[in-house]
């Protein structure tokens, strides 16, 4: 039995929400003979294998050669090991894991369809059941509500909710073996593929950034959105915001923090003129730190928050900037 992890990389490093995904694979890999293999879609020289190592990974399949992102392609290649680890048809009881992330969730749809095997999304629990079958526990309606539920299929496919699972390394990895993957993929996979993105610092993704400056409608206007973005710039991060935003148009919705929006897990969320609606919160309650600067002292979003300043926004961040600048 093999549990194959789709790992996604945040710049040169694995991504924080691909490691709480190993982490989980490796639990559901726990005594099985050939435990959890990473899957990376990258140029075989900037694969981090002792990063994987460290979470457990024995194997790495690195597949180069695909330019960008495409979601079709990248699930026919993780059919293809999934249909060569087992003898065709009966998938044997393997996985397939990866972060619950716009990019896992639609990969691993598009794998289901593949293969006609089922998907479960967001899980924050999986273990091993009577007859081979998976006990899964899995967020719905945006976390509010935890659902029980048992995945009786030749192969499992999970996703792993960002914010739920810790990412927790191994006491003591071993190597990890790295194999190079051809895509067989045809041009029919890859009508829909990503070659550009506007992602922000360092390639960072609002679902993988360490930091997110999010703004909401104290911001103002589209052009009050200047000063956040120096501000995530200078600390290495990206721009995320309130729905309220969106819908005025003053940003794309694929910047939306939130239940209808990203999930995002950062070391720290920058919180500025943001109340803290029950659907914010429901996409930032998984940031290590949480600081909002908020003109009302009763924001909802201060219940949240390790720190807060009460202030102005357009005086509290062009202050934090210039003394960024100043080191
Ligand atoms: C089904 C559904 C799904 C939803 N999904 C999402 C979602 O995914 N994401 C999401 O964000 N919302 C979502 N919403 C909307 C949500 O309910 C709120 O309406 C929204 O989050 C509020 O956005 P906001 O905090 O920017 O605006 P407001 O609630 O208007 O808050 C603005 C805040 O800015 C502060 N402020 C104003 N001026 C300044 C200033 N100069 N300096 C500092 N602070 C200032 C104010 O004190 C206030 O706290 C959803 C709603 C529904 C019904």
């Amino acid at each position: 039995m093999t549990v194959f992890c789709l790992t996604e990389l945040d710049g040169d490093t694995v991504a924080d929400p691909s490691l709480r995904a190993l982490t989980l694979a490796r639990g559901l890999a726990a005594g099985a003979a050939t435990g959890v293999a990473a899957v990376v879609f990258c140029p075989r020289d900037v694969v981090p294998a002792p990063d994987l190592a460290a979470y457990g990974v024995g194997d790495v399949f690195v597949v180069s050669g695909l330019d960008g992102y495409a979601p079709q392609a990248w699930a026919r290649v993780l059919a293809e090991l999934l249909g060569a680890a087992a003898t065709a048809p009966d998938f044997s009881r393997h996985a397939v894991v990866a972060a619950g992330t716009e990019r896992g969730n639609e990969v691993l749809a598009h794998l289901g369809a593949i293969t006609g095997l089922p998907m479960a999304a967001n899980c924050v629990a999986a273990s091993r059941a009577g007859g081979g079958a998976l006990g899964i526990v899995r967020q719905r309606w945006a976390g509010l509500l935890l659902e029980e539920a048992v995945l009786d299929a030749p192969a499992a496919l999970l996703t792993v909710a960002t914010d739920a699972v810790s990412a927790e390394p191994v006491p003591a990895p071993g190597p990890a073996d790295v194999h190079e993957v051809t895509p067989p993929v045809s041009d029919a996979d890859l009508v829909v593929r990503a070659v550009e993105s506007s992602a922000g610092a360092a390639g960072a993704s609002l679902a993988t950034a360490r930091v997110v400056v999010g703004g909401g409608r104290g911001v103002g206007s589209a052009d009050g959105f200047a000063p956040l973005e120096e501000l995530a710039g200078l600390l290495g991060g990206v721009v995320g915001v309130s729905r309220v935003v969106t819908s005025e148009g003053w940003r794309p919705h694929k910047q939306q923090v939130g239940q209808t929006g990203t999930k995002i897990t950062p070391e720290l969320y920058l919180a500025c003129g943001i109340s803290g609606a029950i659907q914010h919160i429901a996409g930032c309650a998984g940031a290590k730190h949480i600081i909002a600067i908020n003109t009302d002292p009763g924001a909802p979003i201060l219940a949240h928050a390790d720190y807060a300043v009460i202030g102005d926004l357009h005086q509290v961040i062009p202050a934090l900037i210039e003394a960024l600048r100043g080191r």
